[in-house]
């Protein structure tokens, strides 16, 4: 029996990292959504006790190293199941872009397996396994619209999706190092997100509130790595976004508009010099909701 199972991509709406903790982590808060862009994880239950995957993008690791293996392993691990699986990721989310793409592909594999290995897990349980596999694991299982603290696995739900709205995604090929973007920031007398004010513009639906609040601590030291994406973002709002701001440590840039018009122009201006530009909406979707 094979299933296939939706991904969707998280958008950072805001990013603030508040410090370092012991343990090495960043102590961050962000608010995230899930945008209408997703891979499909296809699963296929195997009477052989192996993981086999594949992914039809060769520079995404098909072994040990890709996290929807390692949630299947953890979950046979811990339930000792003795029968196997074979993944295979249809994969459309940019790769290493800011938008939790092996990250959702693991909490999508959780879900699934949860469902056809007749687990009963609860969904914050996942998010516990998931947690082992990276701190934007939890978020992805259960989808929707969060502010996120500690590492990234403390959830608050805002249960307003935000406003509908388009979302133009712009991923340059710079290669930032999440590693190196943190060792860079600079977190002193620099502009911070104004956290409460975007929960509450989403949800009093304030399309205009939302976008003047986009803002991401990390751009600084992404921009001073990779000047491109500073040069993408500045493009975008020459071409006259209604907000503007990188997703996670980037390199991904992304600008709102409620403007079908202002969409197509911002697609068609990026797309005339780089090739991973993408329209989608912004959902806000829980992952009961997710069609596949
Ligand atoms: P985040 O936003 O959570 O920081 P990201 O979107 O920046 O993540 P990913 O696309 O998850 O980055 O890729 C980060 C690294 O993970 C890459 O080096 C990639 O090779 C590896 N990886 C492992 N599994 C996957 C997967 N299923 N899909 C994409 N990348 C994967």
């Amino acid at each position: 029996m094979e299933r296939v199972f939706k991904a969707p991509a998280k958008i950072n709406l805001t990013l603030d990292v508040l410090g370092k903790r012991e343990d090495g982590y960043h102590e961050v808060e962000m608010v995230m959504t899930t945008v209408d862009l997703a891979d499909r994880i296809h699963l296929k239950l195997l009477n052989s006790n192996d993981i086999r995957i594949e992914v039809n993008k060769g520079h995404v690791p098909a072994n040990k190293h890709n996290h929807a293996y390692q949630a299947a392993y953890l979950l046979k691990k811990a339930f000792n199941i003795q029968t196997g699986v074979a993944i295979f990721i249809d994969k459309k989310i940019p790769v290493s872009a800011g938008l939790a793409g092996g990250s959702t592909d693991a909490a999508a594999v959780l879900r699934g397996l949860n469902e056809m290995w007749n687990l009963g897990l609860s969904l914050e349980e996942l998010a516990s396994i998931g947690l082992q596999i990276g701190s934007d694991v939890p978020f992805c299982v259960y989808g929707g619209t969060a502010v996120a603290r500690g590492r990234g696995e403390k959830l608050s739900f805002i249960s307003t999706p935000p406003p509908s709205c388009w979302v133009i995604l712009a991923k340059t090929p710079a290669g930032v190092s999440t590693k190196d973007i943190y060792g860079s920031l600079q977190l002193d007398n620099m502009s911070r997100p104004d956290t409460a004010g975007m929960i509450q513009a989403i949800e009093k639906q304030d399309f205009n509130g939302m976008c003047q609040r986009l803002e991401n601590v990390m751009e600084p030291a992404t921009f001073k790595l990779a000047p491109e994406v500073n040069m993408i973002k500045e493009k975008l709002i020459q071409f006259g976004a209604d907000g503007t701001v990188m997703s996670g440590s980037g390199p991904t840039v992304f600008s709102l508009t409620r403007s079908d018009a202002k969409a197509e122009r911002l697609y068609n201006g990026l797309k005339g010099f780089m090739e991973e530009v993408f329209v989608v909406r912004i959902l806000g979707e829980r992952c009961e909701d997710f069609k596949k």
